[in-house]
Parts: structure tokens; C-alpha cells; sequence
């Protein structure tokens, strides 16, 4: 602290000299910098009111920069000159002969633009509520016509030089900012995903990527925890939504996992190992196995199931059944005890078994793919109820497949380990620097709670 305060004198004149720097160059700036910029922050354009701007549109992206007058006059964008503009929502049985007279311009204008094409065919599938922005000059000829097609992308339909319309596609840019979730699962992870505010596709992102470490089916218990970094979309300042996940932990039955999205979309171990293994841990989807949570109830591979090697997913039938791992089918077939079943062969000599399926979608011979569905759950043979029996193999021994040490993917290396590890490290510090800031929150939240009874 006192090395500090010795240092203050020094930072506060620095402090001084760019704050008048800053007010120098504000007073300096041009004019027209002045009216550009108006001009882009009065973004609210009201329907059906005409306004002037001395620009361009207000618009976020980048101002056009015109070329010297004296250059050649010709070549100018007309539409960067002064226009009147023309808002029009679009109503319920509007057409688009009727917008363009309803904004003062001819029929022959609204031919010309859609002769343009497939660009602007788009315009003949307007629905209630979008907007059209007809520019026009002071002749009150059409000059620019813009059509928001979506969140995202612009259409711009500008008259050249030579009195022809030409079409661009303007896109905004989506700017992420990251965003931090954590909970402790208590009822579900479903829940505990929703209530830490990630999307349904995140937590199901969320579960794809520790797939190869945890059974979400089976093996998520009370207590567990995860924390995640995530990307928070924007367009011009607006929330647009939910987008990837950069880093996450997962702590499951006191076993740490982490992982971090590598520039090459895949997820990484904290060391550089690919998250992806040759199996899957289950080959039921997590969200189809109703039982998947129950700090009650008993292990399902405890007891009968173990006495005959394999594990039971309960889940409705038709649920999707999923290869855990690319291999060759050695057998698709039915029979009493069994019901409908599936054999896979995979390299390393391993096997896995799929039984008491409603119906088979592989044939005896079929190549499969990791995650591929080759079938559907049911209960089919000699079963109690409808359910997944499946088997994991090696060496023709039985083994568990939640726990089974497997062969891992290839890691990255070379200069790109370097970067990715360079990168690791940063956001996994991010990652525990919020888990510790929430830690103390929850804690400092605690204490409030307990001092108020
Ligand atoms: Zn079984």
C-alpha cells in the first residue's frame, strides 16, 4: 500500500496531461466528424415519419470514406449525399407495389430493383412488422432502399452513377463477451444448468464435451459442481444470445475435469489431450434416462445388473441408442433372450453389445460411426421393463464402461500445443479467479443470512 501512495504524485500528473489531451483533440475534431457521428447514434428511426440526414443511414458499420471531390465527380456514391428517408413497416396484406407508392416512388423504379434478380427477390417475402428505408433525393427519385433481412444482415440497394441499382449485403458484426456460470447440482443437471443460466444447447454442449470422461446418464450425484466460461453474443450493444462455451470444469464425484476450446472448434485437456476418446462413457443421451438422478435410489449396476455384466439405462422406448465408438456391426439381429440386438466390433479388440431394442437402424456388416444411433431403446426379450442392457468388451473380457482406461485420441502438437496451452492457462485462470469471486460472494451471502436470523 505505501509503495503506492508513493507512486500517486507521479500517476495523478499523468492523469492530468491526458485528460487535457483528450479535451484538445475533441476540440480539434472536424465538423463533419461531429454530424457523422450524430447521425450514427440517432439509431431510432420512426415509422412512417421522413427525416433528413446529411449522411449516410444511421448505421454501426464502418463510415464510407468518399474520395476527394476534385478525383472524379462521377465515380461518387450518390447515396452518400443528402437524402430524404422514408420508414415503412410493413402491415398484414401489404405488397410491395403498395409500400414503394406509399413512399413516393414509381413502379418502374420497383421493377428496375427487382430485375436485379435473386438478390432482391427476397423483397417479394416481406412479413408484418419489417421495416423498408427508402432513401430519396431532391428530385424525390429512389437513391437507396434498405431492408433489415435479419438480426444480422442488411440489404442495401444503392443507384449507381449510371442511374442502375446495385444490391450489397451488409453484415453487422457479432461481438462476444464472456460470461461466467457455476452451480452445484442438487436436483438434476438439467436444472442446475438452467438455474446457472446456460441455454438448453449449452448444457447439452456441456455434456457432449466431458461425454468421454462422465456417464451423464448414470454417474452425476449430488454435489457435483461445473463452471463454465461462455461467450455472450451482441449486435450493436443488443443481446443477440448464448454462444460457445471457451472453458469449463466439471467436478464429478470428486473427480476434476477440465476443458478449453482450442481455435480448431475441439476441446482440449488443460495439457493439450484431445476431450475426445474412441467411446463414449454411455450410449444413451443423458436427457432420455429418467432415472438419471436420485440421491435416493440405488446404484443400477449394483446387484443383478453387475451379476450380468453389462449396464441398464432406463429410459422410454424409442430413445435413441447410440454407437459408442466408430467400428464394424458383427451382428444385428433377434432372438428370445435378447430381443432385438446389435454387436459392434471396434479396433483394439473391443466389443460393445446393444440389447432389448424396439427396432435395429444398422445391418450385420454396416460401418458405424461414434454417436451415430443404430438403434432404438425397448423391451424386447427377456426383460422386466423397457431399458438399455449394454455390454463393454476388451479381449473378450467383460469390463465397465463407465470406468474403462481407453486409448486416447491424438493430442495436439508442435507450435499449436504451444499456442493452445498459452491460451489454456489464461482462461483457466479466468475460470478460478470467477469461481473464487463467487465462492466469496456465496460465502459473504452466507454470513449476511446467518447474522439477519
Ligand atoms: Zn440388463
Amino acid at each position: 500500500m505505501p509503495h503506492f501512495v508513493a507512486q500517486l504524485p507521479s500517476r495523478h500528473r499523468l492523469l492530468i496531461l491526458l485528460v487535457s489531451l483528450f479535451i484538445a483533440v475533441i476540440l480539434l475534431l472536424p465538423s463533419e466528424q461531429a454530424s457523422a457521428s450524430r447521425a450514427n447514434e440517432s439509431n431510432a428511426l420512426e415509422v412512417g415519419k421522413r427525416y433528413t440526414v446529411p449522411l449516410d443511414l444511421p448505421t454501426e458499420a464502418p463510415i464510407t470514406v468518399l474520395p476527394e471531390l476534385d478525383e472524379s465527380l462521377d465515380d461518387l456514391p450518390l447515396a452518400a449525399f443528402g437524402l430524404t428517408w422514408t420508414v415503412l413497416e410493413v402491415q398484414t396484406g401489404d405488397i410491395l407495389a403498395s409500400l414503394f407508392r406509399k413512399a413516393g416512388v414509381n413502379q418502374q423504379t420497383m421493377q428496375q430493383i427487382l430485375d436485379l434478380g435473386k438478390s432482391t427477390r427476397t423483397l417479394t417475402r416481406l412479413f408484418p412488422g419489417e421495416k423498408l428505408e427508402f432513401g430519396l433525393d431532391e428530385q424525390g427519385q429512389l437513391q437507396q432502399l434498405r431492408y433489415a433481412v435479419d438480426r444480422l444482415t442488411t440489404l442495401e440497394i444503392s443507384r449507381q452513377a449510371d442511374g442502375r441499382f446495385q444490391v450489397a449485403e451488409v453484415k453487422k458484426t457479432i461481438e462476444a463477451r464472456q460470461q461466467f456460470a457455476t452451480a452445484k447440482i442438487r436436483s438434476s443437471f438439467w436444472a442446475a444448468g438452467l438455474n446457472a443460466g446456460l441455454s438448453e444447447a449449452q448444457i447439452m454442449l456441456l455434456a457432449g464435451i466431458f461425454g468421454w470422461d462422465i456417464d451423464f446418464a448414470l454417474d452425476i450425484r449430488a454435489g457435483d459442481s461445473f463452471s463454465v466460461i461462455f461467450n455472450a453474443e451482441y449486435v450493436d450493444g443488443e443481446y443477440l444470445g448464448r454462444g460457445q462455451i471457451i472453458a469449463a470444469q466439471f467436478s464429478n464425484q470428486g473427480q476434476v475435469y477440465q476443458a478449453i476450446r482450442h481455435t480448431d472448434g475441439n476441446y482440449y485437456k488443460p495439457d493439450g489431450e484431445s476431450m475426445r476418446q474412441a467411446f463414449l462413457r454411455a450410449p444413451v443421451s443423458f436427457q432420455y434416462v429418467s432415472s438419471n438422478f436420485n440421491p435416493r435410489r440405488l446404484h443400477p449396476v449394483l446387484g443383478t445388473v453387475r451379476a450380468h455384466n453389462g449396464t441398464d439405462y432406463v429410459a422410454p422406448v424409442g430413445t435413441p441408442i447410440m454407437a459408442a465408438g466408430d467400428g464394424r456391426v458383427t451382428h444385428s439381429a433377434y432372438n428370445s433372450v435378447n430381443g432385438h440386438y446389435v454387436f459392434i466390433q471396434h479396433a483394439n479388440n473391443i466389443v460393445t453389445k446393444y440389447l432389448h431394442l424396439s427396432k435395429r437402424d444398422v445391418k450385420s456388416g454396416d460401418r458405424v460411426r461414434q454417436g451415430q444411433t443404430i438403434g432404438r431403446l425397448g423391451a424386447t426379450g427377456r426383460v422386466t421393463g423397457a431399458h438399455l442392457h449394454y455390454e463393454f468388451l476388451q479381449n473378450g473380457v467383460h469390463r465397465n464402461p463407465r470406468t474403462v482406461k481407453l486409448p486416447q485420441a491424438t493430442p495436439l502438437g508442435g507450435a499449436e500445443r504451444q499456442a493452445f496451452l498459452q491460451q489454456a492457462n489464461v482462461v483457466l485462470a479466468q475460470l478460478q479467479s470467477q469461481q473464487q469471486a463467487y465462492l466469496a460472494q456465496q460465502s459473504h451471502h452466507n454470513a449476511a443470512q446467518t447474522e439477519a436470523n
